[in-house]
């Protein structure tokens, strides 16, 4: 079958915004307003004229109740992202994050489960409104790098799915639409895979669809729908036996000398591997001293390919160039690996509302460039949008140059436009029954061109 075209697409959404179909409501809404504080006037002239104002703008159209709750969130978000870039905090330990972004949740009104399903630094914020209804899924990441900080953007990311969650909410309750948002304060995803964990213990069942977006490097103005890679992390350690290297070495079994061998037989095996897979890692050791035959050698080992199923390949001739080593020195060898990051599947109806909104909303190139970076949300893979920030030549992700650009206005109105445009693709869904089967029912994902 053909599939469809972007205008067929987004039909009936993005050609014409509904109105609100609720206006003999008008009343109980315009009250509901009201009641919030950010809304209650000093007198009732003032409110009336208020309310007026506020039941215009906020009943025009959903589409509007979006953008100008967002509008006013902009200044907030991005206290949120630089109070997060200047706490950097690593894989599982992101408390400073996940109590700002709590606060934040709560001030808006969401119930807030904190140490989310047995991790500390998980959290789920969860809004409802009337009875069934689609769930939308949302993701906020919040760890950084050791050393270099936010050299991934994950501030951005962070304060993305905020603001996504409170514009969503504020949709749902003024346009009478019922419905659930879950936001959840994801932690670890440049190690440890937080979401896998979350998945394990069922943080997504409940969810029709879930989005995100991702900083990354590239042009301004541009966003990029493509895929990421599949990545396996070993953890090897090497034991032997330390020895005076000087007066009798033949007695040691240097551990040292098997990580480096390993090394060695990595590298000869990146000439057999093909040009979209990656080998690469680190060694370590312990209390090593020069004149002392090493009895400890760690390897951090990370491999990747596009798909799992390749990956599986590599990573089983990886594993053999650890167990070579270990036989050859007589070392002992221990193999740790962690949980697979499995590629990123996008699905391709989200995908392409997402494109539509950015293009013609925000005037944003799209591409489908897979890329070579990884993420967790590969074994969530529903739809993840990633957004270019103006970055420094040869500045890419996980560089200290990143870690700048994440704190500038410019990433910061990138990051929003992601959020406008990923929040436009859940209002599509809510309010087209069609769509939202065609979504649930399509297994195509964006392919790269
Ligand atoms: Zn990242
Ligand atoms: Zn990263």
């Amino acid at each position: 079958m053909r599939p469809k075209t972007d205008n067929n697409q987004t039909v009936g959404c993005f050609g014409g915004f509904r109105l609100c179909s609720h206006l003999g409501g008008r009343k109980n809404q315009a009250q509901k307003i009201l009641a919030t504080p950010r809304a209650r006037p000093a007198s009732s002239t003032e409110q009336d004229k208020k309310v007026t104002i506020l039941f215009h703008n906020r009943l025009r159209s959903p589409k509007k109740t979006i953008n100008s709750i967002l509008d006013e969130l902009q200044p907030e978000l991005y206290t949120l992202s630089m109070a997060i870039h200047d706490h950097p905090e690593i894989a599982f330990q992101e408390r400073y994050a996940r109590d700002t972004l709590i606060a934040f949740m709560r001030r808006h009104e969401f119930n807030i489960t904190s140490e989310y399903l047995g991790l500390e630094t998980a959290w789920r914020a969860e809004y409802s409104y009337g009875s069934g209804g689609k769930v939308i899924g949302i993701n906020s990441e919040m760890d950084a790098l050791k050393r270099i900080g936010h050299a991934c953007g994950h501030n951005l990311i962070a304060a993305s799915g905020c603001g996504i969650a409170v514009a969503l909410k504020a949709v749902l309750e003024t346009h009478d639409i019922p419905g659930k948002v879950i936001l959840l304060g994801t932690p670890a995803e440049e190690c440890g895979g937080g979401k896998i964990l979350l998945l394990q213990r069922g943080a997504y069942d409940e969810m029709d669809f879930c989005l995100m977006s991702h900083p990354g490097p590239g042009h301004p103005h541009s966003f990029d729908i493509g895929s990421t890679t599949a990545v396996q992390t070993f953890e090897v350690e090497y034991l032997g036996t330390g020895a005076h290297a000087g007066v009798a070495p033949w007695e040691g079994i240097n551990a040292l000398d098997a990580a480096f061998l390993a090394y060695s037989s990595l590298s000869v095996l990146r000439q057999q591997m093909k040009p979209t897979h990656r080998s690469h890692g680190i060694v370590e050791g312990r209390d090593w001293i020069s004149n002392v035959i090493p009895d400890n050698a760690r390897l951090r080992w990370q491999v990747r390919a596009p798909t799992y199923d390749e990956l599986s390949v590599l990573a089983d001739r990886v594993r053999k160039c650890f167990e070579a080593a270990a036989l050859a020195t007589g070392c002992t060898v221990k193999i740790d690996q962690e949980l697979p990051y499995y590629d990123l599947k996008n699905n391709l109806v989200l995908a392409r509302i997402f494109s539509r909104v950015v293009q013609t909303k925000y005037g944003q190139s799209v591409t489908t460039n897979d890329s070579a970076a990884s993420t967790d949300f590969g074994n969530v893979s529903y739809c993840v949008t990633s957004v270019a920030i103006p970055t420094e030549p040869h500045g890419g992700n996980h560089t200290p140059a990143f870690t700048k650009a994440s704190a500038t206005k410019e990433a910061h109105a990138a990051a929003m436009i992601a959020t406008r445009g990923l929040a436009l693709t859940a209002l599509c869904i809510l309010q087209n029954d069609e769509l939202f089967q065609e979504m649930k029912a399509s297994s195509a994902i964006v392919r790269s061109t």
